[in-house]
């Protein structure tokens, strides 16, 4: 009666009180497609690790950790636990000072027991209403789609990178609910075509994304052409489309994608834009989160769509302290996962998983009795049948640069139209033409380091 999701957790175990029947919920939740399940996928693992280690040694490669990395701005598997092994000691004391606190919350209720992994949701939860009072549902009615895009999105572009948006009700898309905008630079120039399509319908895929339907290129005298996808429930007619706070920030983190799009300036269409590294191409998209709860953006979007009242500043300070909260669990759970993908890739077939599963987490020092690894290996869909293998790594590698440049940002003036110029030139326009990593220094004025990841997610 209850659907296993595939991750290590499940909704239900924040709201269940029966102990026993939540242990029962994460023990199958672990167990699946183990060695005594009748879905075992060991074999079929085992299996493909051989291939990836003769595929990688066809490339005269001595890993396909090795072979995969090369590839990515990271460069070797080395360089990648040097990142990871310098956040894990912080992860790991964290989860355990959070343990504590839930502990606390637990014993009013059930005076002998410790938090298992099966209870943390629920007492995180709990304490989350006492320490944080944030109930981010009531935002909702502040955050009316044309608004938050023309008043909020367009406007932060605007203030950055000079951009101006105009309307084309004239110009047909692809459906009839797309929004098409002409994209103008401030001297007049045009720059390309931006199409948003908002709203959720039958055939249209899940979640959010970018893509370009035509690439920037001096080589075929190109303009881009970018749109933008929600699956937003469309209001019926006459009814305002109020978003979810998660979906403000979605939309933020996808018009970042468009802004590497939009704003490319090279000469060859395969440099073009986001044509960049698996773990690079996310870090603009995640950087242009931050002007969401920027000051000055939000007094301008965040207006209440029937009384006209600016959303209160006091939220700001909540909404940004909720960043750190969790992060110990949350970052042992991802980095377990991590590690995990680059032990399998790197080393060769194991003989037995499960034992090799606990001891690569071991070595780690990221072993924790209440913290599950985000996925076990024999459900590991993202390295197995996602395009991830030795590539889980690259959610972190990616939001190392995203901290560290929103940091550059808040210590550099912010929302200035001479920041926007500095991060369009040195990096977004080059799109793929240079090497990424090379361009991120270039923007810093530095080495990136992992300190502002730390502070943000409260892990120091
Ligand atoms: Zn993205």
């Amino acid at each position: 009666m209850i659907p296993l999701l595939n991750y290590s957790g499940h909704p239900l175990l924040a709201k269940l009180e029966d102990r026993e029947l939540k242990e029962e919920i994460l023990n199958r939740t672990l167990s699946r497609g183990s060695r005594g399940n009748q879905n075992d996928t060991s074999n079929v693992i085992l299996q493909m690790l051989e291939l990836r280690k003769q595929k990688a040694a066809l490339f005269g490669f001595e890993s396909y950790a090795a072979y995969v990395t090369s590839q990515q701005t990271a460069k070797s598997p080395k360089n990648i636990h040097e990142v990871l092994r310098s956040i894990a000691p912080a992860a790991i004391r964290n989860a355990n000072a959070e343990k504590s606190l839930l502990d606390e919350l637990m014993r009013l209720e059930n005076p002998d027991a410790e938090v298992e992994a099966f209870d943390w949701d629920r007492y995180s939860e709990q304490l989350k209403k006492r320490d944080y009072d944030v109930d981010t549902g009531e935002l909702k009615p502040y955050f009316e789609l044309r608004r938050v895009l023309e008043d909020g999105v367009f406007f932060a572009a605007g203030k950055l990178f000079g951009l101006r948006f105009v309307q084309r009700e004239d110009l047909v898309g692809y459906h009839p609910d797309n929004w098409i905008y002409e994209v103008f630079y401030e001297d007049g120039e045009k720059c390309g075509l931006y199409i948003f399509d908002p709203y959720a319908r039958p055939s249209k895929s899940g979640g959010a994304w970018m893509n370009n339907l035509i690439d920037q290129s001096h080589l075929l005298g190109k303009k881009p052409i970018v749109v933008n996808n929600m699956n937003i429930p469309k209001p019926a007619a006459g009814e305002a489309a109020l978003m979810t706070f998660d979906e403000v920030n979605t939309l933020f983190h996808e018009f970042g994608h468009t802004l590497h799009g939009i704003l490319s300036d090279v000469t060859y269409p395969r440099f073009s834009g986001t044509s960049v590294e698996r773990d690079f191409v996310e870090f603009p998209s995640q950087v242009n989160e931050m002007w969401m709860l920027w000051p000055e953006v939000l007094e301008n979007y965040a207006i209440h769509f029937e009384t006209g009242k600016k959303l209160d500043k006091s939220w700001i300070e909540k909404l940004n302290k909720l960043e750190a909260f969790n992060q110990g669990y949350e970052t042992t759970h991802y980095l377990q996962a991590a590690i995990l993908d680059l032990a399998l890739h790197e080393s060769d077939a194991p003989k037995d998983l499960a034992n090799f599963e606990q001891q690569a987490i071991k070595d780690y020092g990221l072993s924790h009795q209440a913290v599950p690894t985000r996925y076990k290996i024999n459900y590991f869909a993202h390295i197995f049948g996602g395009g991830y293998a030795a590539g889980y790594y690259g959610y972190i590698w990616s939001e190392v640069l995203d901290a560290d440049s929103v940091n550059w940002f808040r210590e550099n003036g912010g929302l200035t139209r001479e920041n926007g110029k500095r991060f369009a030139e040195l990096l977004l326009a080059r799109g793929g033409s240079k090497d990424s990593m090379q361009m991120a220094r270039e923007f810093l004025g530095r080495e990136p380091s992992i300190d502002a990841l730390l502070v943000r997610r409260g892990l120091n």
